[in-house]
């Protein structure tokens, strides 16, 4: 059984078909990636899954239907969202927004410790950082802080919606070798990225969502063979 399976998905805004009818699943431990050109669906598909906006057809999380359920419900069940922009708190401090991240397990203080421990090894420069307001963050720093609040909160799902968007070079290289560290923990991960080459490298599998429909799916490797995507994903 798929971690997370989507069926025959469809979202409207107003006369706008912004996904069409796709289906995908993701497999426990699997990273799937989606990509496609700007305005193909892919933010729109993630925030569907997360019950952000109103969608038709079918969404399954570990085998129950969370179609009928709220955003809270569905992060509640270990579906975490990293939406694109980030989400961080800019008034509150690196440290209060990581802590934020564990709310739904105060008690848990020696858990909470551990989490903090692995999220500052994997990005040390927000432990240097960790009493400054998040608004006084690099975007790559935000992006980070961004990603270790969703370790925090131990997702069973991680959507991330185009990490590496406006990071200098250097710092989506950082980005992808942090997701790497993820995916090795055996997190499974939904990912968006217009950075298709990066994507494609690090996915198990991948979907090709072109203007809110499915093209091209398959292992990561055949598709990143295959000439369409080459020539219009991959500057071949
Ligand atoms: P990008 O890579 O540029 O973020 P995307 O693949 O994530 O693109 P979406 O953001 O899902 O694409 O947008 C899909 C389509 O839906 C686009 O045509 C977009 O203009 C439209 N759209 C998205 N959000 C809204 C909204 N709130 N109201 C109206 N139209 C929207």
């Amino acid at each position: 059984m798929p971690l997370l399976e989507v069926e025959e998905l469809s979202v409207h805004y107003g006369a706008i078909r912004a996904v069409d009818g796709i289906s995908l699943t993701v497999d426990e431990g699997e990273v799937v990636a989606l990509i496609g050109a700007n305005g193909a669906g892919k933010t729109t598909t993630l925030r569907a899954i997360s019950r952000l906006v109103p969608c038709q057809g079918r969404l399954r999380f570990a085998g129950r239907d969370i179609t009928p359920l709220r955003p809270h419900q569905v992060a509640a069940l270990g579906v975490v969202h990293v939406p694109e922009g980030r989400g961080v708190f800019p008034r509150l401090t690196v440290m209060e927004n990581l802590e934020l991240a564990t709310w739904n397990r105060r008690r848990d203080r020696e858990g909470i410790r551990r989490d903090l421990r692995r999220v500052f090894d994997l990005f040390p420069r927000l432990e240097e950082r960790a009493h400054q307001p998040a608004s006084t963050l690099s975007g790559g720093e935000q992006q980070m802080l961004a990603i270790g609040r969703a370790l925090m909160m131990r997702g069973r799902l991680l959507l991330l919606d185009e990490p590496s968007m406006g990071l200098a070079p250097l710092l989506v290289r950082e980005i992808f070798q942090v997701i790497e560290a993820i995916r090795r923990t055996g997190t499974t991960i939904l990912l968006v990225e217009q950075n298709a080459h990066a994507a494609l490298r690090l996915a198990d599998r991948s979907y090709v969502l072109e203007t809110g429909r499915i093209v091209l799916q398959g292992p990561a490797e055949q598709v990143a063979g295959d000439p369409r995507v080459q020539e219009a994903y991959l500057g071949a």
